[in-house]
């Protein structure tokens, strides 16, 4: 399986692009602004997305995703999220207010896009050419939200990512019985704007430690940080860190990593 990094930023600047990911060529998680930098080959192949929330840094590319290569492909372009995700795309963007109604059009028996509920706990098996298996994982963010772990249909270790989240027991509980590849995990914010993370339920260092000492101490595996502000990423990893270096709970002896976009996840 592999994971492209379409875009991994807490928000948009030169070089910057909002969270995306592509697995295989086919299944798209979050379709933030990175997704801008695909081919239109390479988005008519995309079958599937999931998304994690309504927030519009992880939708942003979807509307004009289904403009630019819904008439290539023959079939919808299935999405698949939270039944109040679901409600949000077709109440404030879909509306053709905002954007066309693409679940009629061209014609309601052959749309461009369907929508698919999806729950916390709910297992999906995706993939044309090679299957693979979505968990949905439960996230605490402003509107309802998820992560998704991620792994073969055949078997093999999962990718996991967090979603937008503030603090999750349930999350550190799931992932601690599952087999872990590598975990993407969300610090959108530095020490210095540790309130405004709270209010706005994501993390900062302090709170990504309270969260990564859940982790079962038997277990390691790469961590990898994203939606860091670009103003403030450099602030984020250095007191991670720093943190790090303290011997804080969470944080020491593991490794910690900042995402890189552009780059390819094999595993
Ligand atoms: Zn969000
Ligand atoms: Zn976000």
């Amino acid at each position: 399986m592999q994971v492209r990094v379409l875009g991994c930023s807490g928000a948009i600047a030169k070089d910057c692009r909002t969270t995306s990911f592509l697995v295989d060529a086919d299944l798209l998680v979050d379709a933030g602004t990175g997704v801008g930098d695909l081919t239109l080959d390479e988005m008519a192949a995309i079958d599937d997305v999931v998304l994690t929330h309504s927030h519009l840094d992880h939708i942003a590319a979807l509307p004009l995703m289904l403009d630019a290569v819904g008439s290539r492909r023959t079939r919808p372009l299935r999405v698949h999220a939270l039944a109040a995700t679901i409600d949000a795309l077709r109440a404030h963007v879909f509306n053709n207010v905002i954007w066309p109604n693409f679940e009629r059009i061209p014609s309601p028996e052959s749309p461009f896009v369907s929508f698919h509920e999806i729950a916390v706990g709910q297992c999906l098996e995706l993939g044309r050419d090679a299957p693979k298996l979505i968990e949905v994982l439960p996230a605490v963010h402003t509107v309802p939200a998820c992560g998704f772990a991620i792994r073969r249909a055949e078997g093999g270790a999962h990718w996991v990512f967090s979603g937008d989240t503030e603090r999750n027991p349930p999350f550190w509980e799931r992932i601690n019985a599952i087999d872990v590849a590598m975990l993407v995990i969300e610090t959108a914010f530095s020490s210095r704007e540790e309130a405004l993370a709270e209010r706005s339920l994501h993390l900062s260092p302090v709170a990504l430690a309270h969260e990564l000492a859940h982790i079962d101490p038997g277990k390691q595996y790469p961590i990898y940080i994203t939606h860091t502000k670009p103003a403030e990423t450099e602030e984020i990893m250095s007191q991670i860190e720093m943190l790090a270096g303290r011997e804080v709970a969470g944080l020491a002896q593991r490794d910690i990593r900042w995402l890189k976009a552009d780059g390819v996840l094999t595993f």
